[in-house]
C-alpha cells in the first residue's frame, strides 16, 4: 500500500489558498501569511520515498490517490526523483524547471510549482548526502519481517447459529 501523509496540506486563513505549510517556509505563496499549522514535510516526504522505493521499485508507487493537496504534492515529487534517477541531471535547477514546466496545472494550483520546486531542492540536498539512496540499497534491502504479520490471517469462523 502506497503511505500516505495524514497532514492533508494548509489552507490560508487570509486567502483560501491550498498550500504546504513547513518548517522552513510557513507562508502562504499567494498573500504571504504565516500558518501556525505547519508539517515535517520534507523528512515526512524522504521516508515514504525509502519505503516506495523498497516496496515498488520506485518512489511513485503503482496507485497513487491525490486526495489533498499534499497527496499531489507528493506525487510531483516522487516522479521528480524517479525522473532524476533516469536523467541524473548536471544541473538540478534547470532539471526542476523544465520538469515542472511539463506538469499540467489546473488554474487554482498554479502557485504549487514554485513550493514543489522550493520542497523539491532540500529533498535533493537530503538526498544527495544520504547514503541509503545510493547504490540501489533500497532495492536490494528485504521487506522488514514485521510487515508479514501485518497481514491479515483468514478470520475463524465465526458460529452465528446461537
Ligand atoms: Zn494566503
Amino acid at each position: 500500500m502506497p503511505i500516505h501523509l495524514s497532514y492533508q496540506g494548509t489552507i490560508c486563513s487570509s486567502c483560501g489558498t491550498d498550500f504546504i505549510s513547513y518548517p522552513q517556509n510557513n507562508h502562504c505563496p499567494k498573500c504571504g501569511r504565516s500558518s501556525d499549522e505547519s508539517c515535517d514535510f520534507i523528512v515526512a516526504t524522504i521516508a515514504t520515498m525509502k519505503d516506495h522505493k523498497q516496496v515498488y521499485g520506485q518512489y511513485f508507487p503503482e496507485t497513487w490517490f491525490s486526495g489533498s493537496t499534499a497527496d499531489l504534492v507528493q506525487g510531483i515529487i516522487f516522479e521528480l526523483f524517479d525522473n532524476l534517477e533516469i536523467e541524473k541531471p548536471k544541473d538540478i535547477n534547470d532539471f526542476l524547471l523544465r520538469q515542472l514546466k511539463a506538469v499540467e496545472w489546473e488554474e487554482d494550483q498554479k502557485h504549487l510549482a514554485s513550493q514543489i520546486n522550493q520542497i523539491a531542492l532540500q529533498v535533493y540536498d537530503l538526498y544527495k548526502s544520504d547514503p541509503d539512496f545510493r547504490s540501489d540499497n533500497l532495492k536490494t534491502k528485504p521487506l522488514n519481517p514485521k510487515l508479514k504479520h501485518l497481514q491479515s490471517s483468514p478470520s475463524e469462523s465465526v458460529d452465528t447459529s446461537s
